[in-house]
């Protein structure tokens, strides 16, 4: 939410890999902003692989302290899992989620013509996933028969009207600011795809499973029900089947879609094969008091430290993280600054065809900002 601050303080994670060449990309841009935004600190913090292998803990007190108490937000590089279980190691994203609460993952995939792409769809919509229950509460148990030595495996799934509420209201609250950001957009003269009214799609499954989805659908339903905020918010469903063939057939027609934490997982990494490259789809993990920005792609240590790493998934997650703190113009600078670099095409990095650098990518951003 908009809150008026006289300064901003950002946590900055590189942790891993090509996260600590694409986070201080991101820094630079936002930088760039000068006084359009507060003047903003920005705090390098400790976590990852490679710092539990240097100090023994993936995720140090300190960084879950200074996130809490000091920063406003939040921008993490990308972390680097080792192939075999190491004790003692977990994945310090997943625990930063839980320790700050950050109980959606926000992932906005918009497509843009870029020069010699091969594929190119149409599209610019918003996947907003629950994160913390669905059958990603790891609830399983295995069962072997006495007699003939058969296995059964039994899994939970937990949804309740609570996480479901919180995580509709988010997607409309999403949808309200799309619909803002739109009309800045039309203003400056840019021409957008969506030009109905903003609209939610709930996806379920709820003719299936009737108690579980039923609820999600019913809890999220009841948020545009109970309030006027939302009556230029359109609402509609649509059965997670039904809703992977719109979204390959025609992903034009989708502003934001809010589903349960393994629907939203599948159908998100689905959406981001429509728009070319990983290293272009942004991710915000959103709590109600905090905001961290995350690329979607991992560490990628196939192209580590060699300064071509496709900066714009990390730039687009802080002009996320920008909007997420209220600073929806701003944000929307950085986008068009984007937008603009790679439909020229005369800057990309080598995952889109091009011959630049990460440095590069960055300074073309930076000089249309
Ligand atoms: P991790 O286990 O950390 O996820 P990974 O090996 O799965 O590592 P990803 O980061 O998921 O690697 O990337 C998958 C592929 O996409 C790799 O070949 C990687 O080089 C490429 N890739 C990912 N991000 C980028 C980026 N920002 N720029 C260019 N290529 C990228
Ligand atoms: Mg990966």
């Amino acid at each position: 939410s908009a809150v008026k601050r006289t300064a901003l303080k950002l946590g900055m994670i590189p942790a891993d890999g090509i996260g600590k060449e694409v986070l201080p990309a991101a820094q630079r841009v936002l930088e760039a902003l000068g006084s359009s935004i507060p003047k903003t600190t920005f705090i390098p913090l400790k976590a990852g692989w490679e710092e539990f292998n240097k100090n023994g803990k993936a995720l140090p007190e300190e960084t879950i302290k200074i996130l809490k108490e000091e920063c406003d937000g939040a921008m993490f590089g990308s972390v680097s899992s080792p192939s075999h279980k190491v004790e003692g190691y977990s994945s310090p994203i997943v625990a930063l989620r839980k320790h700050l609460d950050l109980y959606s993952n926000v992932r906005p995939v918009s497509s843009i013509k870029i020069p010699n792409q091969k594929s190119y769809h149409q599209c610019d919509m918003v996947i907003v996933r629950e994160n913390t229950e669905c059958l990603y509460i790891k609830k399983e148990e295995l069962e072997i028969d006495s007699k003939d030595g058969s296995k059964k495996a039994i899994a939970y799934r937990q949804i309740t009207s609570k996480a479901s509420s919180r995580i509709g209201k988010m997607a409309f609250e999403i949808a309200l600011r799309r619909g803002k950001e739109r009309e800045i957009a039309k203003k400056s003269g840019k021409s957008v795809w969506w030009n109905g009214e903003p609209k939610v799609t709930i996806v379920h499954k709820s003719n299936v499973l009737s108690v579980t989805d039923g609820l999600f659908r019913e809890s999220v339903r009841a948020i545009k029900e109970g309030t006027d905020r939302y009556n230029g918010v359109k609402m509609e469903e649509q059965l997670v089947d039904s809703m992977v063939y719109r979204m390959f057939r025609e992903p034009e027609i989708f502003d934001v879609a809010v589903a349960p934490n393994l629907y939203g997982d599948i159908i998100s990494d689905g959406a981001a094969a429509l728009v070319g490259s990983l290293g272009l789809v942004p991710s915000i993990n959103a709590g109600d008091d905090f905001v961290m920005g995350e690329p979607v792609h991992g560490s990628a240590p196939d192209i580590e430290g060699q300064n071509i790493a496709n900066p714009i998934a990390s730039i687009r997650s802080a002009a996320l993280l920008l909007s997420s703190l209220g600073y929806v113009e701003p944000a929307a600078r950085i986008n068009e600054a984007v937008d603009a670099v790679l439909s020229e095409g005369q800057y990309l990095t080598p995952d889109l065809g091009g011959k630049s650098s990460t440095t590069d990518v960055t300074d073309a951003i930076l000089k249309r900002l």
